[in-house]
């Protein structure tokens, strides 16, 4: 009997060989109809025989094509019109887009070896490609998804392409970046001063030069890497003197899973991070001792080859383990554009790999840790965004600005959370840049109407978002405190909107709602209801306000000053400098110094008591410090880190620092005991309150949670203890993850404050 159907999908379904997949899914289920791609996602109208539909239907649920993610799928019966052919029609196009544009994509095994056969018409073609593979949205100008619309659009296909391109039965059917050497963009070094080598024979002597110990600045999918041997510490050392970066970690590109393996060990989870389709950059523990690279840290951050280009440079004999750094300068944003990489790497590279194909907007490589609670993101960015991360319950667009560091924004369309790639900290007026373009971007590939949009920013008087988000034109404006954003970031992931939980929210730096620098709360509530404070950690003094996160004996001093009877510090064991006796006179005279609850700073303060005295040149550095020194130590009992009323008293905590200090106890089995402290008081300090307010569902987030060993240990500790962790792992637990947080809030604010007029 024949019968007929029409069948809407959303989620990931364009420019991932969706429907080249419908096509011969219906052509061989002998089925008729049709499928085109549309704004909210694809369309399908299938008729013929009803065992045949229902097969179809049951394939396309169970087994979508590999690059695809369905959201939903919805099917509607139909009555027959006696269609036999089954076409792909044109896209349409009509209103305003909510498909999802797909993530980028490392290069598939077909392509791999299409790549690497002598016969092929794309051998070592560094642009290869097909619809499972390859960039998009790195290369999306609009939506939806055509070449048109793409950066490809300035190379018109020849004849070769063409017909794979248009052939349903090929695998580049419409696969729009596709390209060959005879029609599509190529690659070219550059180096002193012109182009000195093209296609293939500028790889050969870009790996040459690699192997001669230079810096080679490449471009790859979303903006230029800085590259060079890893084992040659002579290269690094010039890599990080160009770079102006002293001591932050090199992320490292190793030749394939077996040198990984190699260099880091890599648990089973940490491995399928690593070959996972996002290719973030996985941290894991050091295996290798590799000079330079990731100094005072026992982990190294790798990643696998993403791009064909990156399979031909190791095919050609590049060193087996490469640094692979974003390029820039310092803070700045990741270069992407060939004539700003040109002026901004002059000085740094030694030469330029360049490729002709534009990119269409910066995208880092992302950072991911497989962590005791599942994965972690610490970075979002290529192969994630601008993905959806989670469904809120509203048709309002709502645009997210996030906070000045780590920035983020998040889009939601259609109730659909779009969060953006990591941009980087505000205060760098060209982050800040960025921050507005992307805003721009994302607000114009999803046409949303600036008009309707509820924007949403931090507290914060002086951040730059908040102050971009006072200067927009725009339907309406709601400020969401940063902590409250943390927590409900991970409640957003978890779609939990009605579940009363405990929310732990510790990180370095937020705008309290009493205006001083909060980083140390803890809330009682859900999304619904609003999150009330109802632990803190003891006030202290932060002496020169935000600008003491630079200088952990700076923050000291203000922790320091709630001590009674203190040891002279500038004294051996401390050997504190001249900066701290400032900064206590700061406190002493009560100017330039403001109330914080930061554990971010307290965690600066214990690794500044334990020798970490200088200023720090990557954020975070001093608490990382501190980890890796506790981690060479199996255990230590934990200093006392006590809950009196609704205060975590950090004061027994360092007067047992001290003490251990003065007595000559070694600075790792004291680390170690603050770190156990440190998760001991918490682990109490939930328990605690999940019993007096009848709870048992516990949320961390905020920065201080990136730190592993804190995790692990309040694993252990809360084992036996009737409570459930949620913790992030589609955003970051810093404030990467914040937009979204901002984002869900901002739904929940909407309909109390609806709802209370209506009460009203
Ligand atoms: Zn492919
Ligand atoms: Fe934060």
């Amino acid at each position: 009997m024949a019968s007929a159907c029409s069948i809407r999908v959303r989620g990931v379904v364009q420019g991932v060989g969706f429907r080249p997949f419908v096509y011969r899914l219906a052509r061989a289920n002998t089925l008729g109809g049709w499928v085109l791609n549309d704004e909210e996602g694809v369309e399908i109208y299938l008729e013929g025989p009803e065992r045949a539909v229902q097969s179809f239907v049951e394939d396309l649920r169970t087994q979508p094509p590999p690059a695809a993610s369905i959201a939903e799928m919805e099917v509607r019966a139909a009555t027959p019109i006696g269609i036999h052919e089954f076409t792909i029609r044109q896209s349409q196009r009509r209103k305003g887009p909510t498909v999802r544009v797909s993530p980028d994509l490392p290069v598939c095994r077909e392509c791999l070896e299409e790549l690497f056969d002598p016969s092929n018409r794309r051998y070592e073609y560094p642009y290869i490609n097909c619809t499972n593979c390859g960039p998009r949205y790195t290369v999306l100008r609009v939506l939806p998804y055509d070449r048109p619309n793409t950066t490809m659009k300035d190379w018109p296909l020849d004849e070769y392409c063409r017909a794979e391109y248009v052939n349903p039965a090929n695998r580049r059917f419409h696969a729009q970046p596709v390209a060959c050497p005879a029609c599509g963009p190529n690659y070219y070094l550059h180096a002193d001063h012109g182009v000195s080598n093209q296609g293939e024979g500028s790889i050969r002597r870009a790996v040459a030069l690699l192997n001669q110990g230079k810096i080679l600045a490449v471009k790859g999918l979303g903006g230029y890497h800085l590259a060079c041997d890893a084992w040659n510490s002579v290269a690094v050392t010039a890599l990080r003197q160009r770079k102006y970066r002293k001591e932050k970690p090199f992320a490292l590109m190793t030749r394939d899973l077996e040198v990984a393996r190699r260099v880091i060990a890599l648990s089973q989870e940490a491995e399928v991070l690593l070959t996972s389709n996002a290719r973030p950059i996985v941290l894991a523990p050091a295996r290798a001792k590799i000079a330079g690279v990731a100094p005072e840290s026992d982990e190294l951050g790798v990643m696998l080859p993403y791009t064909p280009l990156h399979h031909l440079l190791f095919a050609a004999g590049a060193p087996q383990v490469l640094v692979m750094t974003s390029a820039n300068r310092s803070s700045e944003p990741i270069a992407y554009e060939d004539e700003d990489a040109f002026s901004r790497l002059r000085g740094i590279a030694d030469a330029f790999l360049v490729g002709q194909r534009p990119i269409a907007r910066r995208v880092d490589d992302s950072v991911v840790r497989a962590g005791v609670w599942g994965p972690v993101v610490l970075r979002r960015a290529r192969g994630y965004a601008p993905g959806a991360v989670a469904t809120l319950p509203t048709r309002r667009p709502i645009l997210a600005l996030g906070a000045d560091l780590k920035n983020t924004v998040t889009l939601v369309v259609n109730g659909q959370a779009l969060v953006s790639q990591h941009i980087g900290d505000l205060d760098h007026y060209s982050c800040f840049r960025a921050f507005e373009e992307t805003v721009r971007d994302l607000v114009s590939i999803y046409e949303v109407d600036w008009d309707e949009l509820l924007v949403v920013h931090d507290c914060h008087p002086q951040y730059a978002s908040t102050v971009y988000a006072s200067e927009m034109k725009v339907a309406q404006r709601l400020a969401i405190q940063h902590h409250r954003a943390h927590v409900a970031s991970v409640l957003a992931e978890q779609g939990a909107w009605d579940q009363q939980v405990v929310g732990v929210s510790f990180d370095g730096t937020g705008y309290g709602d009493d205006g001083s620098i909060w980083g140390g709360e803890i809330f009682v509530g859900s999304m619904k209801r609003g999150f009330e404070r109802a632990v803190h950690l003891r006030p202290a003094w932060l002496p020169g306000g935000d600008a003491a996160a630079q200088h952990p004996v700076q923050a000291a001093a203000g922790f320091l000053a709630q001590i009674g009877d203190l040891p002279e510090l500038r004294a051996a064991p401390f050997h504190f400098p001249e900066r701290y006796r400032s900064a206590l006179a700061i406190v002493g005279k009560g100017i330039r110094s403001f109330s914080t609850t930061s554990v971010g700073r307290l965690f600066d303060t214990a690794a500044a008591l334990l020798g970490f005295t200088r200023e720090i040149t990557f954020e975070g550095q001093a608490a990382m410090w501190l980890e890796h020194l506790a981690r060479g130590v199996q255990e230590a009992e934990p200093y006392p880190f006590p809950c009196t009323g609704k205060e975590l008293d950090f004061v027994p905590l360092l007067r047992a620092l001290i003490e251990d200090r003065l007595r000559g106890r070694p600075i790792s089995q004291i680390a170690r005991a603050v770190q156990s402290g440190f998760a001991q008081g918490l682990a109490d300090v939930v328990t605690a309150v999940c019993r007096t307010q009848g709870l048992n569902t516990v949320i961390l987030s905020g920065g201080v949670f990136q730190n592993e060993l804190l995790l692990e240990d309040l694993k252990t500790m809360l084992a036996n203890a009737p409570i459930t962790v949620w913790t992030n792992h589609a955003v970051p637990a810093n404030d990467g993850g914040l937009s979204l947080g901002q984002a869900a809030l901002a739904t929940f604010a909407q309909s109390r404050s609806q709802s209370n007029t209506m009460i009203g």
